[in-house]
């Protein structure tokens, strides 16, 4: 050990270090200026590494070291909060969000004083290496009793922000954090509470105002997404199949990113609705013909009236009804047995799955309706949980669904069949056409 490294062991609190273990940490020891530490990883995660700066961790010993006041992991983001009415969250910019805040934000005049009487009760927010050296962005609301500030990472902020991927290093100076202090208030989910909406709504004006992108950093909360298989038994060929161009987009669309469940999911529904007209209309008109071809068929009014009667149902049907008739005549029922007779699917389709509130596919059993009824349901509700309305009585049953959720980490298994069902139409469209 050189003489160096022995200064940088001596300059930090091993019972602090211990207490930041206690909340899930792995401790790498001091690396360059930083104190190196991982989030304990479960078997999907890939280990992590954040850094606190050697020299800013005596700020935050005392609190470490004080019962109670140990800062605790924000739910679903990269942030956390402390007892102290502190909330911290962690912003990414696409792009690089130091240049952005240089270049863009500080010119930006602020509309309220940036001092407050937070500070003055020795409240500190953002990194403790001296606020002229940082980048700092200071709000405060009327009666300056809260105030949000976006600016580099405090040590807690880098110790629960994302990090980075191995080996051990950190490049905590380039974390920035949108901190929102309400002091007076001292449960933690109170804070997060009260934290995430004013940080979503102060990104939000950031957006709306002044256009500037600024993301939270979402934690995954399920396994990872699997990555496609590669599949080797299909020889390439000159394609065969027609398709059309705004079609082709849409699939693109879909697989362009794997892991956004949601925007795939959706994309594979516009190719269904774009078809939705056009079968109900096919299904309407070939009633029509059987019942004009129907040897018995009179020009009596009661004849007559069951041709006004499909013209009318089709001209009343509703989505479900629209996405029904797509997949009961489009989709080969073959096609979706062998899907829900894959052994993989485990219970995903079950109602002890893991996405609620859809309905169950059961396809050894039609005992509620047929195999094609019960995915034009399923599809249906769960496109309806992703594109929710408010006040809606449509949607009064279930709960919006959103990208960041755990359900939508494991809605593979309903993309993969969305996948299908696009695959089917377009089939189907072209022996149509
Ligand atoms: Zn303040």
């Amino acid at each position: 050990m050189t003489e160096q490294q022995q200064e940088n062991r001596d300059a930090f609190n091993e019972e602090a270090i211990a207490k930041i273990c206690e909340l899930g940490f792995d401790f790498h020891g001091p690396h360059d200026e930083n104190l190196v530490f991982s989030e304990n990883a479960d078997q999907h995660t890939p280990v992590r590494f954040v850094g606190i700066r050697i020299e800013d961790f005596p700020s935050i010993e005392e609190s470490l070291l004080r019962e109670g006041e140990a800062p605790k992991s924000l739910e679903s983001r990269y942030g956390c909060t402390t007892r102290n009415g502190m909330f911290e969250m962690e912003v990414g910019a696409p792009g690089r969000p130091a240049l952005i805040f240089d270049r863009v934000l500080r010119p930006i005049s602020l509309d309220s004083k940036s001092e407050c009487s937070n500070h003055l009760t020795g409240f500190s927010m953002g990194g403790p290496s001296g606020e002229g050296s940082m980048r700092r962005i200071h709000v405060t609301n009327s009666d300056r009793s809260i105030c949000v500030e976006l600016s580099d990472a405090s040590p807690f902020g880098s110790l629960f922000s994302r990090g980075l991927l191995g080996p051990p290093r950190t490049v905590t100076r380039n974390v920035v954090t949108l901190k929102v202090c309400v002091p007076g208030l001292s449960f933690h989910s109170e804070i997060e509470k009260i934290g995430i909406s004013i940080a979503d709504a102060f990104l939000y004006e950031l957006a709306v105002r002044n256009g500037v992108t600024f993301l939270p950093r979402y934690r995954r909360l399920g396994p990872p997404v699997k990555r496609p298989q590669y599949r080797m038994d299909a020889p390439l060929r000159f394609p065969v199949t027609k398709i059309e161009p705004e079609i082709a987009h849409l699939f693109q669309s879909a697989i362009s990113d794997f892991t956004n469940h949601l925007t795939s999911f959706l994309y594979y529904y516009q190719i269904l609705e774009f078809y939705f007209p056009y079968a109900v209309r096919k299904t309407a008109i070939r009633r029509v013909r059987a019942e004009l071809n129907d040897p018995m068929f009179t020009n009596q009014d009661s004849e007559l009236l069951k041709i006004v009667n499909i013209a009318e149902s089709t001209a009343r049907s509703s989505e479900l009804d629209q996405i029904s008739t797509l997949i009961e005549e489009w989709v080969r029922s073959e096609k979706l047995s062998e899907y829900f007779a894959q052994p993989e699917l485990g219970k995903h389709f079950a109602s002890s799955g893991p996405i609620k509130g859809v309905g169950e596919i059961n396809h050894r059993s039609e005992k509620s309706g047929s195999l094609a009824s019960q995915v034009s349901n399923r599809i249906y509700k769960l496109r309806n949980r992703i594109v929710h309305a408010k006040d809606d009585p449509k949607y009064a049953d279930t709960k919006v669904l959103l990208s960041s959720s755990r359900e939508a980490q494991f809605m593979g298994p309903d993309v993969d069949l969305a996948k299908l069902l696009a695959q089917e139409v377009i089939l189907t469209a072209q022996m149509q056409a």
